[in-house]
Formats: C-alpha cells, structure tokens, sequence
C-alpha cells in the first residue's frame, strides 16, 4: 500500500451536496510526470506558505501523495492507474494533480481520459482571467473574468467512431442511408455525435450553482444549435429548461430581461443567455465583459478555453479542474513537457492557480487572495520563469523554484 495517509490531518466530508472541511483538511496531490515534480514541489511550498500566513498557522493543510502515471508504474508494479489512487481520490474529495504522459502505443488510454471516465468527472472547470503584468496580446486582458464548464463526457468525445472502409463503417453507412434517408459520400469516417438530457442538464446545473454561490451576473449557454439542432441546439433548450425548472427563483432569461425588467437586471437575479459558438470567439475578444460564466458542450469547450487562456496569458498559467458532483480533482491544464523535466525551469502557473481555484474551493478564501495579490506583484517586478522572460523586455528569468521563493516572500 504505497499510499500514506497524513496521521494528524482529518478528511473533507459532503453533507447535503456542500463541503464539510475541517481546519486540517488531507487533500490528495499527484505529483504527475516530466515537470509534474519541479512544478508542484514548487507550488506545495506557495500554498502551504500562503494557508499558513492567511490564518496564523491555526489551518494547515495534510497532503497525502497519491500515485498515477510513470511513479505509479514504479511503486505498483507497473500499474500506471492504480486502484488505490482511484479510492483515494474519492474517499478525500478534493486533489490537485500534476500532468501524466500518455505512453505511446499499445492502445493506452490517456490515462486523464481514463480518470474523467472512472470517476465520472463531467465538469471541465476553467477559470479565465487575468493577472497585472502577465504577457498578453490582447489590449485590455484585464476585462477578461469568465469561468467556463465544458461538458467533459458526450459529444464527439464519446469515442464512437467508424473508420473509413471498415466493416462498421459500411454498416453504418448503409444504414443511414437505406433506413433514415441519409446523403453523403461513400466511404466517409464516421463520429456519432450524442448530446444527452442528462448531460446537459447536470452540465448547466453545475454553472448556474457556481454563478449562484460566487455572485455572478450571467451564465452564457454556448452552441451551434443553428446548424446542429438536434444536439447543440437541443443543449441550449434544455439548459434554459433546467434554469426555469431548478433555479426560477434566481434566473431570468434574456429574454425576459427586456420584456419584463426594461432591461435592468434585478440585482437578485442572474440572466440565463445563449450565443452561437463562433459569435462568442468574437465576443471574447471584443467585449469580454459579457460573460461571467460559460456552459458549453465539449468540443466548443475544448477550443473556446484554450483560446481565452491565449488571451490571458497561455497554457503556462492556465488553471483547471475536473468535478463530479462530489469529486474534484484540480489540475495543471497543460502537458508534461518532458524536454524541461527536472530542469526546474517551467512556469509553476497553471498548477499554482488550480491551487488557488482549489482554497477558493474549499472556502478558504483569504489564503487563495494572498496568492492571487501576490503573484502580479511578482510578475511586474519581471522576476519570470523563461516562457514569460521570451516575451518580456528587460525580464529576469528565474527558475522554478526560485519563482516559488520569490512568490512565498512577497506574500510574506
Ligand atoms: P505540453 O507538455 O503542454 O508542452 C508543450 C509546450 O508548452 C512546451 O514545450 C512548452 O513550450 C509549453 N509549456 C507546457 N507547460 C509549460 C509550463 N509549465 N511552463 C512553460 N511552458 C510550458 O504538450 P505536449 O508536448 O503536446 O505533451 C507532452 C505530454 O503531455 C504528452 O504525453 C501528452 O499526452 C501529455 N499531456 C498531458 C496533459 C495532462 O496531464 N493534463 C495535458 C496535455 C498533454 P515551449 O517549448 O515553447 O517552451
């Protein structure tokens, strides 16, 4: 049994559907592969520093390390996903994990892929905004504040797909075409593209219930339901359904923002809207103020997140999570970038701010705030990590773990 648990620390609990954290929570970490370990022996330091500052050493976080991908392999006989670790991660409610590679060959699963899946993570959590100071090429990034839920679960993602001259295809194809009606090319690749009732509602509920506990205005339903009705345009219908049936005492409609209240949102009320997924690129990038939160599907989620996150700075800062309804599993949103591993040389970003995202999580608020005050402090003093320092004039590059120390002094 590889995995430690912490002797002084006590578990987080769920009591009717809300955290239950004690003041010495154990909370997993996984310190992932290439990087993982630079980045998060970095980051464990800065949050340990900032609890310990935000409430005089009276809260502490216990870590447990959990194990997945190249350390599982070594500790697990081989085993890159252990079953331990899956446990684990459920029996603590709460982790924050590092990025796994994804060996090559064999038909391996990624094993993220596979985490979402085992655990039925279906909310892809991303929060975008901006920090003062972080290199971006938009004009104003700092008008950037959005957290978006991707669907993690349905759509093309679902893995049902026919590959061209297969038997399947040809089954399917027929089909389609001697029983439905279909037209389209002999011979095409085939992806099903499902979009359920069940997935979209939970997917929406879960955003509106964030807009609700963080006193967001908005909650935008993002789709291409003009061209995909029965699927995207279905998600939108179903998202507006889910916010009348579940939520009709805290949200208006667009719609009924004019009709019934003149336009003046009532400060009581979050507006439920929807846009078409290529109007919301545009958005974002010309009047990003419009949107507190986004719900969408996941191929729209996919793209729309990473192109805010270039807005704000990239994919080294770029925080995420992955979340059942009880389970969250924060984690560093880009890969193990093995050509830096153990070079202790990579922006901490994206792990620190899922980090961050994981206080604000558990309620521990003030200690997030120290981090997130801190950090611009940091990066208009130009103390950066290489990736910044390319884009910086007169930066000073730093290592990892000298970012850290240089964060955790700022934050005092
Ligand atoms: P990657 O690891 O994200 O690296 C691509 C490039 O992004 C790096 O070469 C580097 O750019 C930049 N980068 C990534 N992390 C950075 C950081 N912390 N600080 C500064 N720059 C950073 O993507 P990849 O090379 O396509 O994937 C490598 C492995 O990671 C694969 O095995 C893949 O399966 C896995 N992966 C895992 C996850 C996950 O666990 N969530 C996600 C994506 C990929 P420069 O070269 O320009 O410096």
């Amino acid at each position: 049994m590889p995995i430690n648990l912490p002797d002084n620390g006590t578990k987080i609990t769920i009591q009717n559907n809300r955290l239950n954290v004690p003041d010495n929570p154990i909370l997993g970490y996984i310190e992932g592969d290439g990087i993982g370990p630079d980045i998060t022996s970095a980051c464990l330091r800065i949050w340990d520093a900032a609890v310990a500052k935000a409430y005089n050493d009276k809260r502490k976080i216990h870590w447990a390390e959990l194990f997945m991908g190249e350390k599982a392999s070594k500790k697990y006989d081989g085993n890159y996903f252990p079953e331990e670790t899956i446990q684990a991660i459920q029996d603590l409610v709460v982790s924050i994990k590092g990025p796994l590679t994804t060996p090559v060959g064999g038909g391996f699963r990624s094993l993220n892929v596979s985490l979402r899946q085992t655990l039925d993570l279906y909310a892809c959590v991303r929060p975008l905004r901006y920090y003062s100071g972080v290199p971006s090429p938009m004009s104003h990034p700092e008008l950037i504040d959005v957290v978006l839920f991707r669907e993690n679960t349905e759509d093309v993602y679902a893995g049902i797909e026919y590959q061209s001259g297969s038997p399947e295809m040809q089954k399917v194809e027929n089909f389609l075409k001697q029983e439905m009606g279909a037209n389209f090319f002999a011979d095409s690749g085939i992806g099903i593209k499902p979009i359920s009732p069940f997935g979209s509602k939970r997917l929406v509920r879960k955003a509106i219930r964030y807009a609700i506990d963080n006193n967001k205005k908005n909650v935008t339903l993002v789709h291409k339901g003009n061209i995909m009705k029965f699927t995207e345009g279905a998600f939108r219908n179903w998202g507006y359904e889910l916010a009348k049936e579940e939520f009709a005492a805290e949200t208006i409609t667009e719609e009924e923002l004019y009709s019934k209240y003149d336009g003046k949102q009532p400060s009581d009320k979050i507006v439920i809207k929807d846009r078409i997924a290529d109007i919301t690129f545009q958005l974002m990038l010309l009047r990003p103020t419009e949107f507190d939160v986004i719900a969408t599907m996941n191929l729209n989620g996919d793209y729309l997140s990473d192109a805010i996150a270039a807005q704000v700075g990239g994919m080294g800062i770029a925080p995420g999570a992955n979340m059942s309804d009880n389970i969250a599993v924060f984690e560093a949103t880009h890969g193990t970038a093995p050509k830096y591993a153990n070079l202790d040389k990579v922006n901490p970003g994206s792990l620190l701010f899922s980090g961050v995202n994981m206080l604000e999580y558990i309620g521990w608020q003030e200690a997030a705030d120290l981090i997130s005050n801190a950090y611009p402090k940091v990066i208009q003093k130009k103390i950066v990590t290489y990736d910044f320092a390319r884009q910086m004039e007169g930066a000073t590059e730093v290592s990892t773990s000298k970012f850290a120390d240089t964060l955790i002094d700022e934050i005092g």
